[in-house]
């Protein structure tokens, strides 16, 4: 395993690591998620993200229950969680000062922990003002609940408008952001986030890698038992995410990774891994066997040449040229 600053602040994460959305506390029992995780552990991985949304909280409830069972070193780990969605009364949701102090005391009771490394605000929150919200993540930060904030799927303009209101008045600025980024969803990451790279010194953690799955290639014949779109309730991935464009495109890739010697979804990991401005790839698994392949995405990294990005660019055809794309 490679570790990667987190931008330019000093934590460092594995390369690649491992998120409990979809999966722990929902799809699969803890019994699993244990095997998940101490294969992504035994191959390296520190980071393990989290959110108080994921299965209603119950992920974070597994999370801490495998970690604490494994007996692992608090200081190996990175820690992530996310606050926005925590339930279904009036002030369980969004980014008031109320919801992100109380939210976040919530988590770290489920995950049996003092703090979390890394705090991130799942979204933007329109209805509260940034200030509010900049205000209660400093006051976290000082309280040594959250080591580094950040937040998800923000425009540049809001993490910019947040961190210079955080410099205004001496508190803790946002340091990372964690948005969606894979060989289908380049814009924002690769074009609109360049100031929060270049003149934040932003650290990212990206999600879904694999498109949910897609971008292994599974889908090429239909949705095959117990993937995620076999799932109920996430029949939306079939018209957001597995388009029947992006699975042939999926089709045309696999041949570039055989050529490699990989399967797709390593090529498809390592492509992101290329990517400077990515800190860290969050994988999900379903199974452990999922995590074994996943890990080895690592030895492709170097095999992807100038040459192999082209023909890979080729079948995308969606490289982003610029900002009013
Ligand atoms: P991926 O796009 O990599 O999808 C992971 C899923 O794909 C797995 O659960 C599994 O699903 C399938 N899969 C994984 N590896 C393979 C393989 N080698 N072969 C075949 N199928 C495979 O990532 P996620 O969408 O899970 O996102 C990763 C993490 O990112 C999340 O766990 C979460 O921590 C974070 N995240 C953050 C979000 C945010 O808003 N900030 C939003 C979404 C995710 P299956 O076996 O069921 O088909």
């Amino acid at each position: 395993m490679n570790y990667r600053h987190l931008g330019k602040a000093g934590i460092k994460l594995s390369e690649l690591s491992l998120g409990a959305w979809v999966t722990y506390g929902g799809q699969v029992g803890e019994e699993i998620a244990e095997k998940c995780m101490l294969a992504a552990y035994e191959a390296g991985v520190n980071f393990f993200d989290n959110a108080e949304a994921y299965a209603s909280g119950r992920a974070e409830v597994v999370m801490g229950n495998v970690i604490k069972r494994l007996g692992w070193r608090r200081e190996d780990l990175v820690i992530s969680t996310k606050v926005f969605w925590g339930g279904k009364g009036t002030n369980d949701r969004g980014l008031s000062h109320k919801h992100i102090i109380e939210g976040v005391n919530n988590s770290l009771r489920r995950l049996q922990m003092d703090y979390v490394d890394l705090l991130f605000c799942h979204r933007p929150d329109p209805n509260t003002p940034i200030e509010e919200t900049v205000r209660a993540m400093d006051i976290l930060v000082r309280q040594g609940k959250a080591f580094y904030w950040g937040t998800s799927e923000w425009s540049a303009a809001d993490i910019l408008r947040a961190d210079g209101i955080a410099r205004q008045y001496n508190l803790t600025p946002p340091s990372m952001e964690q948005p969606q980024y894979n060989m289908f969803h380049r814009q924002v990451f690769e074009m609109e986030y360049q100031p929060i790279y270049k003149e934040l010194g932003y650290g990212t953690t990206i999600w879904s890698p694999l498109a949910s799955g897609l971008l292994s290639g599974k889908y090429a014949n239909g949705i095959p038992e117990g993937s995620r779109a076999a799932l109920p309730g996430y029949e939306w991935l079939l018209e957001e995410t597995l388009t029947p464009e992006r699975i042939e495109k999926a089709r045309q890739l696999t041949p570039i990774a055989a050529d490699l010697g990989c399967t797709l979804a390593q090529m498809s990991l390592a492509w992101c891994l290329k990517n400077p401005n990515v800190s860290t790839v969050i994988t999900g698994a379903s199974r452990p066997e999922q995590v074994h392949e996943n890990m080895k995405a690592l030895d492709v990294v170097d095999k992807l040449t100038p040459a192999i990005m082209a023909k890979i660019e080729e079948v995308l055809g969606n490289k982003p040229e610029s900002l009013l794309d």
